[in-house]
């Protein structure tokens, strides 16, 4: 089993090796970043009987597709696991399982449904269930392939015609109390943790539920309770005895909208462009009459007397992670080296959520007096937003590379990115700062070619490049 090239996370492949052992299975956990190269080598000198392969972002679909299509190129001989926050069952039936013919390729929900190993491992089990696979994935293409979009698309010119719009000329956008970088290094988690969200806590170990409700539930409540307990404990050990470092940088630019990008200055001129961050808008038609929503609707246009700016941060509370990690695993305590990487993951959530509130009240200190409890600011009640790359409203993922270089995040940080611009350590958070009030998260969703042509053209890309930086949002099939 391993993490894909270019992926770092892998809580969830822990969790399977976990359920796997606890089956009598031999695991070969490869990690994270793992080349297929390295892959297939380990796969042939351990004589593996499965390859599981799992994955959080959206390119490491791309990298799950070439890995199957090296399978059949070398001739392997055994099944292919799939499995992954990102991936699904229509991805592995409609781009995985078409490259591999040798043998099977099994698209995996969940952790519990591991166990599916017994049946591809059964030579009686084996072909029936394989075929049943098969023949589920061979309708899932045909249903794809016959699909009918979801909503009639607009061209990417009336969409930006039907935009967010703003009274720019009668608006003063608050200028931050101090512009440039400012950097947080070895911030108190003691602090962090009170802005824990535990709901998502109790999804990674597949208890369903909403904290604080779920520590009452009448089915999962006392192995919930259990799990809070001993997180408390991990938290109390890891702050107490400082085993993770929380570092964080943020900064504060002049910026304006030039068509659908954000042009970053050196200064207050506005006449030297620092960087250009590129947007994408939906491109949906909406009968709600709602507006087509980019993110660069919600930052004053150069045209418009307003001057505005854009606020940036990366936030990391994974440095020292893999040693406590390592440590468990290599005392054979599998549940603990889980439980520090979901709570590492947690609090790097906790500290982009308690960092976005002292930006609020103090650093950009457009909401001095803003009073909003833990559940307020889950439930993103407050003025402003803090959208992240990678996510619906920027799901494009290199442009994790220009909020980086704004910020030196790598220096001033300490977070690195990968090759398909995932952050190291995993735990960690990055992002931009919207200060305008009607700004508002939103998806971008599917995209046609004349978006794709002019966002090509904007960052300098071919289309093929564009074309696979966006495939999670192509609306059309790609040449
Ligand atoms: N409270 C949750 C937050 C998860 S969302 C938790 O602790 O897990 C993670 C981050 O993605 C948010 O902090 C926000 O920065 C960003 N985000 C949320 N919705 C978004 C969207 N639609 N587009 C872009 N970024 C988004």
């Amino acid at each position: 089993m391993a993490t894909v090239k270019g992926d770092v996370h892998d809580i969830g492949k822990n969790i399977v090796g976990v359920v796997l052992g606890c089956n009598g299975y031999d695991i070969v956990d490869m990690g994270v970043m793992v080349s297929c190269e390295k892959i297939l080598d380990t796969a042939i000198k351990e004589k593996v009987d499965i390859i599981g392969l799992s994955g959080l972002i959206t390119p490491s679909l791309d990298e799950m597709v070439y890995v199957a299509r090296e399978m059949q190129r070398l001739g392997f001989k055994i099944p292919l696991m799939i499995g992954g926050a990102t991936t699904s069952k229509a991805h592995t039936a409609v781009k995985v399982e078409p490259q591999y013919h040798n043998d099977g390729v099994v698209y995996v929900t969940d952790a519990s449904r591991a166990v599916v190993a017994s049946l591809l491992l059964s030579p009686e089990m084996k072909p029936i269930f394989l075929a049943e696979r098969k023949a589920e994935y061979a309708e899932v293409r045909e249903r794809y392939a016959n699909r009918q979009p979801k909503a009639p698309k607009l061209s990417y010119e009336k969409s930006i015609a039907e935009k967010f719009s703003h009274d720019w000329n009668n608006y003063t956008p608050p200028k931050p109390k101090k512009l440039g970088v400012e950097v947080l290094k070895d911030y108190p988690l003691e602090e962090v943790r009170k802005y824990i969200d535990w709901t998502p806590f109790f999804i990674t170990w597949s208890l369903a539920g909403k904290f604080p409700a779920i520590l009452k539930d009448k089915v999962v409540g006392v192995e919930a309770t259990r799990l809070f307990a001993d997180a408390q404990a991990m938290l109390d050990k890891l702050i107490g005895e400082n085993l993770l470092a929380a570092n964080g940088v943020i900064g504060f630019c002049h910026a304006q909208i030039n068509d659908d990008d954000v042009e970053v200055y050196t200064d207050d001129s506005r006449q030297t462009v620092l960087t250009t961050l590129h947007h994408l808008r939906q491109q949906s038609d909406k009968v709600s009459g709602k507006p087509n929503y980019s993110l660069a609707d919600f930052i004053a246009p150069k045209s418009s007397t307003a001057q505005d700016y854009i606020g940036a941060f990366a936030v990391t509370t994974g440095l020292g992670a893999e040693d406590v990690v390592k440590a468990y695993r290599d005392a054979g305590d599998d549940y603990n080296a889980i439980m520090e990487q979901s709570l590492a993951d947690r609090l790097a959530e906790a500290f982009a959520e308690h960092l976005h509130e002292r930006v609020r009240k103090e650093y950009w200190g457009y909401q001095p007096n803003e009073q909003l409890d833990n559940d307020a600011l889950i439930k993103e009640k407050y003025v402003g937003i803090r959208p992240a790359p990678g996510y619906p409203a920027c799901p494009e993922h290199t442009e994790k590379g220009t909020l980086f270089a704004l910020l030196d995040a790598e220096k001033n940080a300490n977070i690195t990115l990968t090759e398909h611009y995932a952050m190291w350590p995993a735990a960690a958070v990055s992002g931009f700062y919207y200060s305008l009030p009607q700004s508002t998260y939103f998806n971008v969703g599917k995209i046609d070619k004349d978006q794709v042509q002019s966002y090509a053209q904007r960052k300098g890309w071919d289309m093929l490049k564009a074309e696979k930086w966006l495939s999670p949002n192509l609306g059309y099939e790609p040449s």
